[in-house]
């Protein structure tokens, strides 16, 4: 199934898109992109490198990969990061190889990265696609964060802080997604996918 996916999309264009999705944490960006998922089979989710310690459920180098500072800045000292940032006080990073590696066999790839992350990727990859997930409103989203439970009081209000940075840096995106509901939230990233990639036809 997977083989006929990358064919296919190889038929049309020789390298996949890299897609930027970014969003406070608490949009509901994961569900959002779950949803995505379950609809596309040539589509690549880029797992990325945290110093924050995984919450319950999450596994890894599916969510992902769970290291120690030294571990990362080990990464990060070797070329092994696209791009890096430091979010609430905890490092993440977009592992290089495996993105580069899917673009080449034609697969499309998923970044769900911050907005410091997503910057650097445009200044690497400028034809990169970059959405931005939005809550309804900041008393949405701060209700959403507290209903995790996972989080303490210090963190949420660490997450709220980040969120008013983040949404007043949307402008720079190139399309933003107000996710009121999530399967109308996941049809509209897919539409923009789709459209991206009959805009790359045309050129
Ligand atoms: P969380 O801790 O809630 O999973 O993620 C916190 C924030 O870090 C989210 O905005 C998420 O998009 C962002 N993030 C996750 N992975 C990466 C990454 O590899 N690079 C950057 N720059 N941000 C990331």
């Amino acid at each position: 199934m997977q083989l006929k996916a990358v064919k296919t999309n190889m038929m049309t264009h020789s390298r996949g898109i890299v897609f930027v999705v970014s969003g406070p944490s608490g949009c509901g960006k994961s569900t959002v992109l779950h949803e995505v998922f379950k609809k596309r089979d040539n589509l690549y989710f880029s797992v990325s490198a945290t110093t924050r310690l995984p919450r319950p459920g999450e596994c890894d180098g599916k969510d992902y990969f769970f290291m120690s500072r030294e571990q990362f800045q080990a990464m990060c000292n070797n070329g092994q990061l696209l791009e890096h940032a430091e979010y609430a006080g905890n490092f993440y990073g977009t592992p290089r190889g495996p993105v580069e590696e899917k673009l080449l066999s034609g697969f499309d790839v998923i970044m769900d990265i911050d907005v410091q992350g997503a910057r650097q990727v445009k200044e690497k990859m400028p034809e990169a696609v970059l959405i931005f997930v939005a809550p309804p409103s900041m008393e949405e989203l701060e209700v959403r964060l507290r209903g995790r439970s996972t989080e303490s009081e210090e963190k949420v209000l660490r997450r709220l802080e980040a969120a008013k940075v983040e949404l007043n840096m949307s402008t720079m995106y190139d399309k933003v997604i107000i996710n009121d509901e999530v399967s109308k939230a996941a049809d509209e990233l897919l539409d923009i996918m789709d459209n991206s990639h009959r805009l790359n036809d045309q050129l």
